[in-house]
């Protein structure tokens, strides 16, 4: 059976994937055993109803009747879920959805679910009648928005082995931590990513000199360590000094893996969804106040506007350099009109100017002749019809950026996962 739980925390406290640890203990005791490991799905990161980066987990369990079998684990995890969701936060509408061996039918209809919730915005009702048409058990909680990250973290763990997948572990704090400033020493994070990295990455932000794998509120998360092979990221943890931690849960999810972005048109983008669109740059970068950077692209049928907020750092500086006629694929989330960037692929640099010609004779830039009339030297006499066409060094290369660690979405792939020859990791 899969169950799969979202929306149980606030930004006052609790984590979804903290049900994890607690559930797997709980679970045994009522014959449910975990079969694989917790899955931690991240949805659509546009969405406006997400505490912080829109996760959901699922949990697949087997049953033994012998101990009372479904019905026994149902309520066990409801009665966790009612315990542990922080109900007071008006934010907080948990949601549980169990599946109990799925037909044909409904794995694919959860699979197209999950996609949904990866791409756009999904309602209530949606995810209401799904659960009607297969007769999934499942419980709401308030006004019940969890249901729809609860299904789709199960739409996503279905086959999330035969896909891109990474791992997180993440280190649970000590109850009588919980809330106080995080204990850990940073030296020995930056010592574990330099031994484990690629294998691991988003531990660190070595050009802003900061420490990135641990979260900042009252949850009970004291850190993640992600990365693509296990016994690294055992490793790196393991290097890591800090505070005495409860326990560590390992992850199987989807994160680092660009799950939320599909290719289209500019005219087809809609709102809150998360799209790589082709362009050619048409406004140069424009500074605002605060150190935000706009810039605007265009397709054959229409313009949009693209942005590089501050906390993007130096992934700005790139952005800065892009002029008139540059051919890019931008990566991001569409909110009120503007593409908001998590990287942008380079595919042409404009680095051709056409001046006025020099003269071959004295070697001095010639003047217009007037219109359609050429070029001509005025102490020389000498004339030119054409233009000259000069290449520039525009100072940048052409591959795929990316916005640096301390600004990256949990389900961004990091460059340093991807084949492209020509690409620049930001780290
Ligand atoms: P954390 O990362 O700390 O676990 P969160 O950012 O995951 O917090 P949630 O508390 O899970 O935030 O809130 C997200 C809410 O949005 C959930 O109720 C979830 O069901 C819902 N949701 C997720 N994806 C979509 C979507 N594509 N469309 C509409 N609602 C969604």
């Amino acid at each position: 059976m899969f169950i799969g739980i979202d929306d149980t925390d606030s930004t006052e406290g609790m984590c979804t994937t903290y049900l994890a640890p607690i559930l797997y203990e709980e679970l045994r005791e009522c014959g449910g055993i975990l079969v694989e490991l917790p899955y931690l799905v991240r949805l659509n990161p546009n969405i406006p109803y997400k505490t912080r980066g829109n996760a959901a987990i699922c949990l697949k369990v087997s049953l033994s009747p012998e101990n009372g079998g479904k019905e026994r684990v149902e309520e066990r995890v409801m009665r966790c879920v009612e315990s542990l969701a922080v109900f007071s936060d008006p934010r907080t509408n948990p949601g549980i959805v169990f599946v109990d061996e799925p037909d044909e039918d409904a794995v694919e209809d959860l699979k197209n679910f999950s996609k949904a919730a990866l791409h756009r915005i999904v309602e209530i009702d949606e995810a209401r009648n799904l659960i009607k048409e297969h007769n999934f058990d499942a419980r709401e909680y308030k006004n019940g928005r969890g249901i729809i990250g609860a299904l789709s973290a199960i739409g996503i763990a279905l086959d999330l082995k035969e896909k891109d997948h990474t791992y997180e572990l993440i280190a649970y704090r000590r109850r009588e931590n919980i809330g106080k400033k995080r204990r850990i020493d940073e030296g020995s994070v930056f010592y574990a990513d330099r031994i484990t990295y690629p294998k691991t990455w988003d531990t660190v932000d070595l050009t802003n000199g900061r420490i990135v794998l641990a979260p900042s509120g009252k949850d009970p998360v004291l850190y993640g360590i992600r990365g693509d092979d296990i016994d690294e990221i055992f490793k790196a943890s393991n290097l890591i000094e800090s505070e005495p931690i409860w326990g560590k849960t390992l992850f199987m999810t989807n994160q680092g893996t660009d799950g939320h972005l599909t290719r289209v048109s500019i005219k087809e983008m809609e709102e809150y969804g998360s799209y790589i669109v082709k362009g050619t740059v048409s406004k140069v970068p424009v500074a605002m106040e605060g150190g935000h950077l706009f810039f605007e692209i265009s397709d054959d049928s229409k313009s949009v506007r693209c942005s590089a907020f501050e906390p993007t750092k130096q992934f700005r500086n790139i952005i800065r350099k892009l002029k008139i006629g540059d051919e890019v694929d931008v990566y991001g989330g569409f909110k009120k009109d503007t593409m908001n960037l998590e990287k942008i692929n380079i595919k042409k640099l404009n680095d051709l100017v056409s001046r006025n010609p020099i003269c071959p004779i004295c070697g001095k830039r010639m003047k217009s002749a007037g219109r359609d009339q050429g070029f001509r030297c005025k102490r020389c006499k000498t004339e030119i019809k054409e233009r000259e066409i000069d290449k520039v060094d525009r100072g940048l290369k052409e591959g795929l950026y990316e916005v640096p660690p301390s600004a990256r979405r949990h389900i961004s792939k990091p460059l340093i996962r991807m084949n492209e020859e020509k690409r620049h990791p930001s780290r």
